[in-house]
């Protein structure tokens, strides 16, 4: 799939003022510094896109692009990020929930994960959440030029052997890098046959 057309739609803090949900829409989510807006913007090949290195839990937003006009990409807030008090979490928490349980056009959430790192339980928690839930996800492994594939390929065997723990059919997973947009082209691809299905 081609990028032709990358429009920031909306921002929000509440899922009451979500645009209609009358395309199909793909949401992205990881702990805060993943690489989730270098990502997005790999992706769509535009820099500024999404905002890369805030500081980490300052936008709790909800924001909405809508890609060649035919599907909407949602950047979600990154959790897990340590400066900020519980009730902060908390309404996070619920937002996120809240989106992720009712919005009835999600086609798939991918969650980034950062492939330099052991299976951190967070991130496995929020895996097993949308599992219960019976919300699609798919994983995303991130910044893999930081390390040798060997490397990389280590740490997404073990986390997808802690997944098997609960999960009779592993979901799909993609390694990439937005420096060298390894894996990037394979998302879209995967966006567009989930569109056409
Ligand atoms: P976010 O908080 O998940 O949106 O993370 P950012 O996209 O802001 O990235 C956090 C930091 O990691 C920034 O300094 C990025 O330049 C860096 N980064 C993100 N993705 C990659 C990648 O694929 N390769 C490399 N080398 N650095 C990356």
């Amino acid at each position: 799939m081609i990028v032709k057309e990358a429009e920031f739609i909306c921002s929000n803090t509440e899922v009451a003022k979500l645009p209609p949900a009358n395309l199909p829409e793909y949401a992205f989510i990881g702990r805060s510094n993943v690489g989730k807006s270098s990502l997005i913007n790999a992706m769509t090949g535009r820099k500024g896109l999404a905002k890369t290195s805030q500081k980490p839990g300052k936008t709790q937003l909800i924001n909405h692009f809508l890609i060649n006009k035919v599907w909407y990409l949602v950047d979600l807030p990154g959790y897990g990020f340590a400066q900020t008090s519980k009730k902060n979490r908390a309404s996070w928490e619920k937002f996120i929930r809240d989106y992720l349980i009712n919005r009835e056009n999600l086609q798939c959430v991918f969650v980034l994960i950062d492939s330099r790192l052991e299976p951190q339980k967070i991130d496995l928690d929020f895996v097993y959440w949308l599992g219960e839930q019976g919300i699609p996800f798919q994983l995303i492994f991130t910044k893999a030029d930081k390390q040798s594939i060997v490397k990389s390929d280590q740490n997404i065997a073990k986390f997808r052997r802690a997944l098997k723990k609960w999960f009779e059919e592993l979901p799909p997973f993609f390694l990439t890098s937005s420096e060298t947009k390894l894996g990037c082209e394979n998302i879209l691809v995967n966006i567009d046959s989930i569109n056409q299905q």
